[in-house]
């Protein structure tokens, strides 16, 4: 056989395969890539979010797929000069399959479109996990270490001039160490080459009432920070 007819074998019996194992229910992604199946795997670079979204697929890497509705992959503009990180999928996000919808996310949208008035659509937004941990607690490590290479590799992807995390477990995740985010936030990190401004997640305020408007100045001020790095206009105070 020649070498072009051989490739041309090679090629359909690849063909074949791939459709007797879909016709079984293995999911495609999953031979194309078993990328973040093992902590800490590596996943091939990706060129657009898209790709990456096509590959997470029905995500079962970890046991987080067991109880979730919708993965929340994340969103916004590929473009965006800011992205946002959360923890990770509540309740609303969860039942929706988008981020920062419930009563944080509404918080975190007035902060976008009303302190930096900008759009909610010009920046991105996501999270260290992508499935919903059960009765919102702490992801654990073996998910927070199965999800984080797309987080990261969205990053890559969209390479934004500024990150601003929100809590203490996207800072300590995305900068690969203890983070304490009292006495941490509001001060420039680096992943990457890209600067990091970590902030307080918005349900930390909603927890703490009493302390709302001394968390949410301190907040504003973090924003300040990340406006002025991206030379947006302050227009309002908080
Ligand atoms: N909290 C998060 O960390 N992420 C969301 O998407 C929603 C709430």
């Amino acid at each position: 056989m020649n070498p072009a007819s051989e490739l041309r074998e090679i090629t359909s019996q690849l063909k074949r395969l791939i459709v007797s194992n879909m016709e079984m229910g293995i999911d495609f992604p999953s031979l194309l890539s078993s990328a973040g199946k093992d902590p800490g795997e590596k996943l091939s670079h990706e060129t657009s979010l898209e790709g990456l979204k096509a590959i997470i697929g029905d995500c079962r890497r970890c046991k987080l797929w067991r109880g979730r509705t919708n993965l929340v992959f994340g969103e916004g503009s590929p473009k965006a000069r800011l992205v946002f990180v959360g923890e990770g999928p509540g309740h609303e996000e969860d039942m929706e399959g988008r981020p920062f919808v419930g009563e944080a996310g509404k918080m975190l949208t007035r902060i976008i479109e009303k302190a930096m008035g900008i759009k909610r659509e010009e920046v991105y937004i996501c999270n260290v996990v992508k499935c919903r941990p059960p009765n919102n607690r702490d992801p654990e490590r073996d998910e927070i270490d199965t999800c984080i290479p797309f987080l990261k590799e969205q990053i890559r992807v969209i390479r934004p001039e500024v990150i601003c995390t929100l809590g203490r477990i996207a800072a300590s995740e995305l900068l690969e160490r203890d983070f304490k985010i009292t006495r941490e936030r509001g001060k420039w990190h680096s992943y990457m080459d890209i600067p990091v401004m970590p902030t307080y997640h918005p349900a930390y305020i909603l927890r703490n009432p009493s302390r709302e408007r001394q968390l949410k100045g301190q907040v504003w001020e973090d924003i300040q920070e990340i406006m002025a790095r991206l030379g947006l206009e302050v227009k309002k105070d908080g």
